[in-house]
């Protein structure tokens, strides 16, 4: 398997799925159900969310480590600095590299109850995801991701400055990026070339998370840090009173987005699967994606 900087840098499409640790059992029959439905679309990566505050820090590990060890995929493990110190952060991180996962989203990630809360440093702890990126990068062979964002992080006073702290996060060492979901191509190309602009090369991936109710339209500002297009909206209020016409435009317009990213130069395709296959596979079937995805 060519490591996820080598794919994205060869010009092949990159297909990749996103999980989130469950909290039941029934959970988790249903996590490993997509997992298994979605591995035969051979994907490039599958990854696995970190929980806030670190809540999930074993979960995590686990299902990455059943991922390395019982499946035909490649495991990226999110991991955040949130209340570790950098001696907890060099545990877990050989603790990856002990199972087999040597794929690492770096992220600070947010303060526990209240994302925008106070961020407090741990004391022993670090301040920003370009230290993390750095503390990974010195543990070993291990090939790291950041995220991005495209109408800027909360917590940054405007886009410049965003965009700045974005470029020093991969000179740290970051191999490529994902973003924050958002659901206009023209949201992406915008980041895209401001990055660039500060001339930084740094893969970025789309994260992409169809809308299959009316809810993640109302979500849609606290997921994506902006307000859901209000054409788009007005579109799927249209058919607000019919569920299944909503769903069906919902991988429509899905597809139609990730068809304009990939067309335009994106070089992949991260979908937040939110642990169910269906939707990703319908927005995939749509694309005709298949030719195009990795060994
Ligand atoms: P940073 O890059 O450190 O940025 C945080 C803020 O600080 C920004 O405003 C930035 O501009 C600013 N900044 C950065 N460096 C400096 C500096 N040196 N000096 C001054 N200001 C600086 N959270 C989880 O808890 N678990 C997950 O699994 C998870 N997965 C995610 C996956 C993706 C693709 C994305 C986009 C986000 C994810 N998050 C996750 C959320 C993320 O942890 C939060 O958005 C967090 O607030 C920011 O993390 P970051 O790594 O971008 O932080």
């Amino acid at each position: 398997r060519p490591s996820i900087k080598a794919l994205l840098s060869s010009g092949e499409k990159s297909y990749s799925f996103e999980f989130f640790p469950p909290k039941t059992p029934q959970g988790a029959v249903n996590l490993w159900r997509s997992i298994r439905e979605l591995e035969a679309l051979r994907p490039s990566f599958v990854s696995v969310t970190y929980g806030a505050g670190g809540s999930t820090r074993d979960t995590t590990v686990d299902i990455v480590e059943r991922v390395a060890t019982d499946t035909t995929l490649m495991p990226v493990a999110h991991f955040t600095a949130v209340n570790h110190s950098v001696g907890e952060l060099r545990q877990l991180i050989g603790r990856f590299a002990s199972v087999g996962v040597t794929n690492i989203l770096a992220l600070r990630g947010d303060p526990p109850g209240d994302p925008m809360g106070e961020w407090i440093k741990h004391e022993q702890g670090l301040e920003y995801a370009d230290e993390l990126v750095g503390l990974i990068k010195s543990c070993g062979d291990f090939n790291v991701g950041v995220a991005a964002f495209p109408y800027k992080h909360p917590r940054s006073p405007d886009i410049e400055s965003d965009t700045r702290r974005f470029v020093q996060k991969c000179r740290a060492g970051a191999d490529y990026a994902i973003t924050q979901m958002f659901f206009r191509a023209e949201d992406y190309f915008r980041l895209r070339d401001r990055v660039s602009a500060l001339g930084c090369d740094v893969p970025i991936l789309p994260g992409i998370m169809p809308v299959t109710r009316l809810s993640t339209i109302e979500r849609s500002e606290q997921l994506s840090g902006a307000p859901f297009p209000a054409d788009l909206a007005e579109r799927f209020h249209a058919v607000g009173d019919d569920p299944e016409a909503v769903r069906r435009l919902g991988i429509e317009h899905c597809a139609e987005l990730c068809q304009e990213l990939l067309d335009q130069g994106a070089p992949g395709i991260h979908f937040i699967t939110m642990n169910s296959s269906t939707a990703t596979r319908e927005v995939y079937g749509l694309l005709g994606a298949k030719a195009a995805v990795t060994a």
